[in-house]
């Protein structure tokens, strides 16, 4: 719509008065807008050398060693059962583990070692910070990789800027086809390898080939290789940033003893470029070369202190040696350091390194604590186990000759390899007499159990109506007895007899 002169002069801004800034309102507005969201800036992290780097592969080495290949590690456990070394056998309702077998009732062995390893991790936390991100995050080591398979194919950090900035020719295709083929091929054996530990690994592998497996293992395969491809190879320090609760919570667990990789400022600056010759006196020992940024996967810098993004891989601190053994200064300007020392420094002093803080030594004892009630409870497991349930619908029942019968589910569970043999008792409850069903005509009968396996009887206890009139009460506790007949040990488990008062 047209406006008059008039209109326009009035809505001219006004000329600031002498002294008062003036302040571009839209300008303001649009950059606030600006600020609350920006793109991602691609990181190209350059390869480094160096304690760190080659501990990190080491590292990478030994855990995707193990999780690749222990599905295919035998553990000989006789005829009837898997030999495969660690198998989440849903089927059959078990987890073996070498030498160990987990049935469902045992789920507190798997409780306590969850416990114990989220203990390590705070303790590791508290000594180290963030360690377990840095070097043993599968988040970490798996776009690690990817990293290294991108390297491969489209050069170090100077030749991927280049190829994405370039135009898309014959040769750009192949290396990053190249590379997202690798991704892709590495997401799915991660899917494989994970599936492997479900079922066992050499028969799903030919059922894979024969493309017979069972829909849920495509279906597992599928999710794992996306996930590896997503998060490993595109998302990657995104994950860490935005996604992962471990940042944001370990914050509690560090305090000023912890050693964290840290920019020793106090030696750093001022920093500035230095030329060859020139006298290092009045000035840092930081060149501003930054070849710690150009290093670092989570693109942050570490002179601008402790970051949310950063997770502690340490390899600005090799890139920042291998510059400082260069221009001859003294190396561990970057360096695992604790927040007390670093104030200690910058006032010329020095605050050495406390390892036995009460946090340390309180996530050391529980460890301890937790540790040796899963020793003991290993200690004690049987390989028999008695599980007893009485009917709660009825309670009991009136017979017409005045006696009165409960009923009870008894569960038998043999963790051995071999058939076993067992008799069934009472103890504790006078005159009862014992009824298994399917076993009515024999009078002592022996209950024969599989290797491995639960049988579940049906047993029903009854007292005569003098017995009863002896009780005298409603409830009445006795035990149930289980005796292997092959080696003679017991096993009891107590429950209650119900009946009316007469
Ligand atoms: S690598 Fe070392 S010298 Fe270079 S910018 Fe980083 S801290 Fe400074
Ligand atoms: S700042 Fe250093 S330790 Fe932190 S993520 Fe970057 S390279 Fe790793």
């Amino acid at each position: 719509m047209a406006i008059t002169a008039k209109e326009a002069a009035r809505r001219r801004p006004k000329r600031a008065a002498p002294g008062v800034e003036r302040v571009d309102v839209k300008a303001v507005n649009a950059a606030e807008s600006r600020s609350l969201y920006a793109l991602r800036e691609k990181v190209y992290a350059k390869r480094t050398y160096g304690t760190f780097r080659t501990t990190k592969w080491v590292v990478m080495a030994v855990t995707l060693g193990i999780y690749y290949l222990l599905p295919w590690l035998r553990w000989d456990r006789g005829p009837h059962l898997s030999d495969q070394a660690v198998l989440i056998d849903f089927g059959n309702r078990r987890f073996f583990w070498f030498f160990l077998e987990i049935w469902p009732q045992e789920f507190y062995f798997i409780t306590g070692l969850l416990v114990i390893a989220s203990l390590v991790l705070f303790l590791a936390t508290a000594l180290a910070g963030r360690v377990w991100c840095g070097y043993t995050c599968p988040q970490t080591v798996w776009t690690d990789l990817m990293i290294a398979v991108e390297r491969f194919w489209q050069g170090d950090r100077n030749a991927r800027i280049r190829l994405d900035k370039a135009p898309w020719t014959l040769d750009k295709v192949w290396r990053k086809g190249g590379t997202h083929l690798s991704w892709l091929l590495i997401g799915v054996l991660t899917g494989g390898a994970f599936v492997f530990y479900f079922r066992d690994a050499p028969t799903l592998l030919a059922e894979f080939i024969a493309f017979e497996a069972p829909a849920i293992a495509y279906i597992f395969l599928g999710i794992f290789a996306a996930t590896t491809y997503l998060l490993g190879g595109l998302a990657r320090e995104q994950v860490c940033t935005y996604m992962c609760p471990w940042p944001r919570i370990q914050g509690a667990m560090f305090d000023q003893h912890s050693l964290l990789v840290s920019y020793r400022d106090w030696r750093g600056e001022p920093r500035g470029p230095h030329k060859k010759g020139e006298k290092w006196e009045g000035r840092g020992d930081c060149i501003d070369c930054k070849q710690c940024v150009v290093v670092c996967p989570a693109g942050i810098d570490i002179r601008d202190g402790a970051q949310l993004e950063c997770i502690q891989c340490a390899l600005c601190i090799d890139a920042c040696d291998t510059i400082m053994s260069r221009i001859g200064r003294p190396r561990g300007l970057i360096a695992y350091d604790t927040v007390d020392n670093l104030e200690a420094c910058a006032k010329g002093g020095k605050s050495p390194v406390q390892l036995l803080r009460p946090r340390i030594l309180l996530y050391a004892a529980m460890i301890a604590l937790v540790g040796l009630i899963m020793l003991v409870a290993l200690w004690n497991r049987t390989v028999l186990e008695v599980n007893v349930l009485r009917d709660r619908n009825p309670i009991f029942v009136e017979l017409s000759d005045g006696g009165v019968r409960n009923g009870y589910t008894i569960k038998i569970l043999n963790k051995r390899h071999e058939r076993r043999r067992f008799r069934v008792g009472i103890v504790g409850l006078q005159g009862g007499t014992l009824r298994i069903v399917g076993y009515e005509g024999e009078t002592d009968p022996v209950i024969s159990v599989v290797p491995d396996d639960l049988r579940a009887l049906r047993i029903y206890v009854t007292l005569s109506e003098d017995a009863v009139a002896k009780l005298g009460r409603e409830v009445t506790d006795f035990d149930f007895w289980v005796t292997d007949l092959g080696d003679n040990s017991q096993v009891s488990n107590d429950t209650t007899f119900r009946s009316p008062v007469r």
